[in-house]
């Protein structure tokens, strides 16, 4: 089965490649022709990845699936939430992001935080959503040179480690996208767990 994924990010397609059987093949956006920047200007995780899904069935008519993920910080009432990627300004510069978030948390104790993720999937006519979530803590400082984005400030509960310090096969086994990638997995094998 051929199934696009629906992001111009390098690190995520790296992290799924590892984890879907070798009967799936994924296919890039560069792969499909697909340069532009997808729309994601939707207020919720789950309308976002179906907007981003819908964007690629309807202008390149193909099955695909895309996710969508956000941050969630208790002590700054769920932000950044659906805002991650632009939390510092409309670069999405990871490195503003994680300093926007060290200063905003700078003066506070609960640093309890969680990651969530939707995969929309688009399939034939089907149109599924699948969530994965890991909680965790927000460290003092930035620790580690693995992943992307928050990976270097995100502590999974039961991990004294960043997912930046922890190798990308244990981020995969219980990360946000990794539970919900492992949904999806399920579903595309009919062995549907959810
Ligand atoms: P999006 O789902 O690509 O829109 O991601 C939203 C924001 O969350 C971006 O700033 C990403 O860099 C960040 N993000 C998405 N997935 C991860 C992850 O697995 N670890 C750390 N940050 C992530």
């Amino acid at each position: 089965m051929d199934l696009v994924f629906a992001t111009h990010n390098e690190n995520k397609l790296k992290e799924v490649r590892l984890l879907l059987p070798k009967d799936i093949r994924l296919i890039s956006l560069e792969e499909i022709g697909c340069h532009e920047e997808i729309p994601e200007t939707e207020t919720t995780l789950k309308a976002n990845a179906q907007l981003k899904a819908d964007y690629i069935t309807q202008h390149y008519g193909i099955s695909c699936f895309a996710d969508d993920t956000g941050l969630i910080i208790d002590a700054l009432n769920g932000a950044p939430g659906v805002h991650s990627a632009r939390f510092a300004g409309e670069e999405k510069d990871s490195k503003k992001n994680i300093e926007k978030v060290l200063f905003q948390l700078k003066n506070t104790t609960s640093r309890t935080a969680r990651f969530k993720t939707t995969i929309a999937l688009n399939l034939n006519k089907e149109r599924i959503l699948f969530e994965g979530a890991v909680e965790g803590t927000i460290t003092k400082e930035k620790k580690g040179a693995e992943g992307f984005g928050y990976d270097p400030i995100f502590i999974p509960i039961g991990y004294d480690q960043t997912f930046a310090q922890l190798p990308i096969e244990i981020k995969n086994q219980i990360s946000h996208r990794g539970k919900a990638l492992q949904k999806l997995i399920a579903y595309l094998t009919k062995d549907r767990i959810y």
